[in-house]
């Protein structure tokens, strides 16, 4: 029996996962009374979990966040967004509900920037305003998706998307300020990540070399996080690390000298020569051209920008890359830090369990208080959400869930008009909302459907960037003893189907507590990026999106057991018996578009199609992050004050 048949007989049935997840009264902190096993496909079916079951936002059931299966972007989100694409309308008045609904503002989009921008409406226009939130999802937070899993009868928080507050530079004081507000004070994380915790446990970074593309299944730890993240390495510990690679001996020789010896690839250039060059050539270039490094080498590296770039070594120029490369490459090239440098140099510990779904989850708190009690940043952390409160008839805010707009019109001349038309759609039901203002902080590849009416050349600049696809799994499994045998914190592979496999953030905040003892279960987390080598950045992004849409989960389900196996056999892991649920979340729309010195023109200032697109129209701004340029959450929060400073310009 081949290993793939195997793993395929052992995945893992709805009962198992139902076994898995025992609500327990006692133990279900956060937990409602209803789970779902797994959803074993379609995954592209037309209907959303809870609505199929007939379950509405408003019935106390409703828990989207203990939800397991396929995530992300749901089943049945994205139904009606794929019809209007494909051409069906809602123009018929006759079709459309009128609810008699009318708002001081409409968000289209309950991201973060959606939440923000809401927020900021508030704060300058007055709690009074009357908001209404849509969003296509079945949860708020958009790519900031809270994942919860009951094992054992005990609670375990993780982040489907958004993970971390980062790159704290990119943070105006007015998005910093909104986190403060909120209640987020940045420092306390010094205290709640335990920056010691992998350390005193033995959890290396690690390097797992798979027989497909390196003949051998082998698992190599290292002293530090040196292979993956470039940081300076020991040379013993380099050469421990060498010594169980699977690697060529030429492959060896080169990584040592790409380590220690100060080369400089690109002699006899200025530095402005070296930088121009390498923004126009690949990593990959670089390295077989420059560095002549051996095919192993390129192997090795190959998957190393999936997690931020979304494509491989081929695919991203080489100066971006460089941030990859050892230290030894860096000093060689001595170029000057601001040209290399990609922001993360503070360290990576700003992290709420759920990921920033804790901002979106304050944001929502301080939008519809009865939502959610408490008040501080360390109580939103294990705070049950009523998400029938999200919707109530009398409140200021409202947040209007699996609801996705697809017609934004003005009533009238766009230049005269008083207020704009929202069509959106719940269960396949359309109906008709009104307001004096609309934001739109969805994506920016919607908006020229939701408003045909727009310029040309500003539907063009909308749809210009692609959206990168990417897959965060979470795995929870039952104990981590298998970790703590093979020394395996955060683990780096090459050539898998997941390019990443991490046991989780050790972050405890108030009532939430990290797994201390190997007994506990815990959650491991994973990051595929869907790419296509050979194709230019936008088609590989494409391609990448057409496969996350028509894989299956069971597809997903067997590459987690069959790589967990591989890579943590040796310390005693079995899937069958280890793991106790999976939560794929996929995100066809996933992260800002970046653009590429290798395929984008180099724009000139306020030329980019971002900005261009972004223009108000009318009585309708635009937010989001794609309207900043950046996969950050502190674009999204800066575009959202931006979109909200410009409705708020408009007469009454
Ligand atoms: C996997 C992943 C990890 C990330 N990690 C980080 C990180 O660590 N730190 C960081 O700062 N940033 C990270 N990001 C970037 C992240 O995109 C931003 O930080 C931020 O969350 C984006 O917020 P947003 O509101 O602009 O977009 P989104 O979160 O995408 O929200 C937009 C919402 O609009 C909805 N929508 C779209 N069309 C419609 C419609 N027609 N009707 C109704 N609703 C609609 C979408 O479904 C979505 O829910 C990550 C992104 C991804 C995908």
């Amino acid at each position: 029996m081949s290993s793939n048949e195997s793993a395929r007989r052992r995945m893992i049935t709805r009962k198992d996962f139902l076994n898995g997840l025992v609500w327990s009264a006692g133990a279900a902190l956060l937990s409602p009374s209803v789970s779902r096993a797994f959803q074993a496909g379609p995954d592209d079916a037309d209907e959303e979990y809870f609505l199929a079951q007939g379950i509405s936002p408003a019935d106390p059931r409703y828990y989207p966040p203990a939800l397991t299966g396929m995530r992300g972007s749901h089943s049945g989100s994205f139904a009606a967004g794929h019809a209007l694409r494909d051409g069906m309308r809602w123009d018929d008045p006759a079709a459309v509900f009128d609810t008699g609904e009318e708002y001081d503002l409409i968000v289209v989009g309950a991201g973060i920037s959606g939440l923000a921008t809401a927020y900021f409406f508030r704060k300058l226009h007055g709690p009074r305003s009357k908001i209404l939130l849509l969003d296509n999802h079945d949860d708020f937070g958009g790519h900031a998706k809270r994942n919860e899993f009951n094992v054992a009868g005990r609670t375990l928080i993780g982040y489907g998307g958004t993970q971390s507050i980062e790159v704290l530079s990119d943070y105006t004081p007015e998005a910093m300020g909104l986190l403060r507000e909120l209640g987020i004070d940045i420092q306390r994380f010094e205290k709640y990540y335990d920056q010691s915790f992998r350390r005193a446990h033995g959890l290396k970074s690690c390097c797992f070399f798979d027989r497909e593309t390196f003949g051998v299944d082998r698992l190599c730890p290292v002293q530090n996080d040196s292979v993956y993240f470039a940081r300076p390495i020991a040379h013993a510990d380099l050469e421990a690390f060498l010594a169980q690679a699977p690697l060529a001996e030429a492959a060896k020789r080169d990584l040592r000298r790409m380590h220690f010896e100060k080369v400089d690839y690109l002699k006899g250039k200025s530095r402005t020569e070296k930088i121009a060059l390498l923004k126009r050539i690949t990593l990959r270039a670089f390295l077989e051209q420059h560095v002549h490094a051996h095919p192993d080498v390129l192997k090795y590296y190959q998957q190393q920008p999936h997690g931020l770039y979304g494509v491989g070594i081929e695919a991203v120029p080489a100066l971006s890359g460089i941030w990859f490369m050892p230290q030894g490459v860096k000093d060689g090239l001595a170029l000057p830090r601001e040209a290399i440098d990609i922001g993360y140099n503070e360290p990576y510990i700003y992290h709420f369990p759920d990921g920033n779904a804790s901002i979106a989850r304050l944001l929502v708190r301080s939008l519809v208080p009865a939502a959610a009690a408490g008040s501080t940043m360390e109580d939103i952390v294990t705070a049950r959400m009523n998400y029938a409160l999200l919707d109530q008839a009398d409140a200021p805010v409202r947040i209007r869930l699996n609801s996705t707009a697809v017609r934004a019109r003005h009533v009238g001349d766009p230049e005269q008009a008083q207020a704009v038309e929202v069509v959106y759609v719940v269960g396949g039901n359309a109906r008709r909302v009104r307001a004096s203002k609309v934001v739109l902080a969805c994506w920016n590849t919607v908006i020229p459907y939701l408003c045909p009416e727009l310029p040309q050349p500003q539907r063009e600049a909308l749809a210009y960037c692609v959206k990168v696809p990417l897959v965060y799994g979470t795995v929870a499994v039952r104990n981590w003893t298998a970790l703590k045998k093979l020394g395996v914190g955060t683990v780096y592979c090459p050539g898998s189907y997941f390019s990443e496999v991490n046991m989780d953030f050790p972050v405890s905040l108030g009532d939430y507590r990290y797994p201390r003892s190997v007994d506990e279960p815990c959650l491991i987390h994973l990051v595929r990026t869907p790419c296509k080598p050979g194709l230019s950045t936008k088609e590989q992004h494409r391609a990448g999106r057409a496969e996350l849409f028509t894989t299956p989960f069971a597809t997903f389900e067997y590459h987690v057991r069959d790589q967990f196996k591989r890579m943590l056999g040796a310390g005693g892991f079995e899937a069958e018996r280890d793991i106790a649920a999976i939560t794929i979340n996929r995100w066809p729309h996933g992260y800002a578009y970046d653009y590429s010195t290798l395929w984008d023109p180099e724009w000139k200032e306020g030329e980019a199609p971002h900005v261009l697109g972004r223009k108000t129209f009318g009585r309708i701004a635009i937010a989001n992050a794609d309207s900043g340029g950046e996969a950050e959450t502190s674009i999204a929060i800066e575009q959202a004050l931006r979109a909200c400073r410009e409705v708020l310009r408009l007469p009454a």
